[in-house]
């Protein structure tokens, strides 16, 4: 499925024919004892959630799944936001930006403007496993990723070279100064059953960005985060004001706190929209679950009304998350 721009994701009616659509993820929160849970956003989350349970389910561990969840929206070149065929940077080199965290360790990695490596969850979480650091960033990130046996390739696709060509042709074309364009995080929050949650996102970012820039996805406790004690969350949508309420850990310990997983989520939003009533305007969408595999999801406005993908008792499920404003 072709994930290109939120307007166009809006108008999809063969999207929506398929979305079981609901205002409240109540109806998808459930005990999650013995049984993993995949919530993903973005309808491509679904074949993400697909192949973590399938991971999960062969034996591999809940970072495994997450990883190699992720990885299926990564190398696919349709997906225009997220690694392989991602949309460039202003220069038109595709940079990317992911982060993985172990709820058990409290333990991240992450990787920030990684250019030539289409897996960036995977260099994250070699970064958590094999380095003591936990952010890597650049031309940095790019070496250890060669140590680390990855391939360096071109990661523009002729679909996403012809789109920034043209943007670069149209006169006084739009930029990130003015109007975010063409985004969409890959976030994925799981639990084993058991209590342990794992948390991680990847993306390329806005398209046309300045190079260099890093928003919310890469930062840990920003665009993911994961605490087998309280639960673990993610976050999609315009990253460089969302950076700015750390959104993924305050919504983890609203859960600590005793908030179910959409309450939380509904609350770090309204808390946005409170300090500064043009964040109602906002594209602000994020997602949570708990241990018990209880989930939540929240979107700003009905513009940037956030699908998500529900993994749970062997079932698929792409579902519409609550708006607040
Ligand atoms: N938050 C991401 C970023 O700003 C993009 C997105 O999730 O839509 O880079």
């Amino acid at each position: 499925m072709e994930i290109v721009s939120r307007r166009d994701f809006m108008k999809s009616v063969a999207v929506a024919g398929a979305v079981a659509a609901s205002s409240s993820a109540s109806d998808a929160s459930g005990d999650a004892r013995l049984q993993p849970v995949f919530l993903s956003t973005w309808p491509f989350g679904q074949a993400a959630n697909e192949q973590a349970a399938k991971v999960f389910h062969s034996g591999g561990s809940l970072l495994d799944a997450v990883e190699k969840g992720i990885n299926v929206v990564e190398d696919d070149p349709k997906v225009m936001s997220v690694g392989y065929g991602g949309l460039p940077n202003e220069d038109g080199v595709v940079e990317l930006d992911a982060g993985i965290m172990d709820g058990t360790r409290h333990r991240a990695g992450s990787i920030c403007n990684l250019h030539h490596i289409k897996n960036p969850i995977s260099v994250a979480r070699l970064v958590m496993e094999k380095t003591r650091h936990t952010t890597m960033a650049g031309e940095g990130a790019f070496l250890f990723a060669l140590k680390m046996g990855f391939h360096a390739e071109q990661l523009l696709t002729p679909a996403s070279l012809e789109r920034w060509l043209k943007w670069k042709a149209t006169p006084n074309h739009l930029t990130y100064w003015i109007t975010p364009e063409n985004h969409d995080t890959i976030g994925m929050v799981a639990t084993d059953g058991n209590g342990h949650i794992v948390a991680g996102c990847s993306t390329s970012g806005l398209a046309w960005k300045i190079p260099g820039r890093v928003a919310d996805s890469p930062l840990v406790g920003c665009g993911f985060y994961a605490d087998d004690q309280a639960g673990g969350a993610s976050a999609t949508g315009d990253g460089d004001l969302m950076t700015n309420y750390c959104t993924s850990i305050s919504i983890v310990r609203m859960m600590e706190r005793g908030a179910s997983p959409q309450e939380a989520c509904n609350e770090l939003l309204q808390h946005m929209a409170q300090t500064d009533s043009r964040n109602k305007e906002s594209q602000s969408a994020v997602i949570a679950m708990n241990p018990r595999g209880e989930v939540g999801a929240a979107s700003m406005n009905a513009q940037f009304r956030l699908q998500y993908a529900l993994w749970r008792n062997g079932q698929s499920h792409l579902l519409l998350s609550e708006v607040l404003y």
